[in-house]
């Protein structure tokens, strides 16, 4: 199984990097984790066919995180006719968040999503999702309220890959993180602690805490993709992890 990293950027651009969103691919099937604004590009970049993602799980419903999903669903539509079904997994209300946002950057497309072999489901905490031969656990964590911010995991074919979302600490990264084989934390800042986001110091303070067999930061503003010598990895976009 294979991780590429499409978007490793937080809200800002900075460093230039695109918005958040990881592509897990096993054999000839993918599942994206997260879809930022930038998303198609970066697929169409590294030469994906969207037909081969059969779902996309979605931390909160923030622009760099969600807003990519308007240009695959058009590109579904009227690019290439999507045959395959898709699965869109997220907080509580993604269908209406979808649908909203697609017919508020594409007036008058929203409608065709009815006809497409697309399947909603919500996360509900404590409870999981099964999607096939895909398990996915969501845990609420802390950033703006209104995006309903979640970390999930997924578990798929013997591998756990779990995901931060946005946040500041909250002890359910810890669960999060149990025998994952991969786990993609955020780190906004290096120093600063405040609500909605990660810092360094604070995650180097917690790193004993976590149990995953590789930790890799994500969501970097300038200050901690330029700083020198951190104790934890560091992803970048175009960036490929084997799992
Ligand atoms: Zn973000």
């Amino acid at each position: 199984m294979e991780l590429t990293v499409l978007g490793c950027g937080d809200a800002f651009g900075n460093g230039g990097r695109n918005n958040t969103s990881f592509l897990v691919t096993d054999q000839n099937e993918s599942v994206l984790l997260d879809c930022g604004a930038s998303t198609l590009i970066r697929l169409k970049y590294e030469g994906i066919d969207l037909e081969s993602i059969s779902t996309i799980i979605i931390s909160h419903f923030h622009g760099d995180h969600f807003g990519g999903i308007p240009f695959f669903l058009i590109s579904s539509m009227f690019e290439k006719p999507r045959k395959k079904p898709l699965a869109i997994v997220g907080p509580v209300g993604v269908a209406k968040r979808v649908y909203d946002l697609l017919e508020a950057m594409y007036a008058g497309t929203a409608a065709k999503t009815l006809e497409m072999d697309l399947t909603y489901y919500e996360y509900e905490q404590g409870k999981p999702i099964v999607i096939g031969d895909k398990v996915i656990h969501a845990w609420e964590v802390d950033h703006s309220l209104p995006s309903i911010p979640h970390a999930f995991r997924l578990e798929w074919r013997g591998k756990c890959i779990a995901f931060s979302g946005d946040t500041s600490w909250t002890d359910n990264l810890i669960p999060l993180s149990k025998g994952t084989d991969l786990f993609i934390c955020e780190c906004n800042f290096l120093e600063k602690v405040s609500f909605g986001h990660l810092g360094y110091s604070e995650l180097l303070e917690k790193r004993s805490l976590f149990d995953t067999k590789q930790l890799w930061l994500t969501h970097m503003a300038d200050e901690v993709i330029d700083a020198k010598d951190l104790k934890i990895n560091r992803l970048s976009d175009g960036q490929k992890l084997s799992i």
